[in-house]
């Protein structure tokens, strides 16, 4: 075998030498195959290269300076960029809670240095910036979208593509609304709110047509239906809280 193989005229191993041949045919089915992969690769490249030079430390980041805080989740800096975080919905301004949330927004991030991580897009159609921001409070980095969430001053609201960070906000969340954080305790507590009317010794819901006719001196708030109860009062028909 060896001695076949180290024949110097090619017609002569292709004729003499079938196995060689063989060996020859695969290797060049095989050097077929990895031509054909790295055509594939390149192709692949080019198509995920925009994404990818999102992904690089120029294109993906950047730094600036909270001047002012528009709502729970967004906020002007000093050169002038509006920045809107990824992933989270805090109360707009018509809508309860709304200053609550920008309140925690501030004593986050005004006047301080944050910095700014982008999606896969970097602007909205408002030409706001998208981005995941964090800031440095004593020497500990905060995730400033995820501490909103956490705390309760804000929804995960997840818009694709920009979806790095959607398992975390949506995790978060779900504890916040468990120990009653921020709107989640207001939410509840609005729900375990019962009017009661002294005169007829009827508890309603508070969004009930007849809890917002009792007159003032008859009106009693409960916190929990059960409370309702132990004190005498029976469910309304009509909003049967
Ligand atoms: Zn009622």
């Amino acid at each position: 075998m060896v001695k076949i193989g180290t024949r110097t005229c090619l017609c002569g191993i292709v004729a003499l030498s079938p196995r060689l041949f063989l060996a020859l045919a695969l290797l060049s089915i095989l050097l077929g195959a990895i031509h054909s992969l790295l055509k594939l690769a390149r192709h692949t490249d080019a198509k995920t290269a925009p994404q990818r030079l999102w992904r690089t430390k120029k294109a993906s980041e950047s730094y600036g300076v909270v001047i002012s805080v528009i709502d729970g989740d967004t906020v002007r800096l000093l050169d002038g960029r509006i920045v809107r975080y990824i992933g989270i919905d805090a109360p707009e301004r018509s809508q309860p809670f709304y200053m609550e949330a920008k309140r925690e927004n501030e004593k986050l991030v005004l006047r301080k240095r944050v910095h700014l991580q982008f999606d896969v897009q970097r602007k909205d159609q408002h030409g706001r910036w998208l981005a995941y921001v964090f800031v440095k409070t004593s020497g500990r980095e905060i995730f400033v979208n995820a501490e909103l969430v956490k705390r309760g001053y804000a929804m995960a609201y997840t818009v694709p593509p920009n979806v790095r960070y959607a398992d975390l906000f949506v995790r978060l969340q779900r504890e916040a609304v468990r120990s009653g954080k921020g709107l989640w305790r207001e939410q509840r507590d609005r729900i375990a709110t019962y009017i009661g009317n002294k005169r007829t010794l009827i508890f309603h819901r508070p969004t009930c047509k007849y809890a917002r006719e009792i007159s003032q001196p008859n009106r009693v708030v409960f916190r929990s239906r059960k409370g309702s109860m132990k004190a005498g009062y029976r469910p309304c028909k009509a909003c049967q809280p």
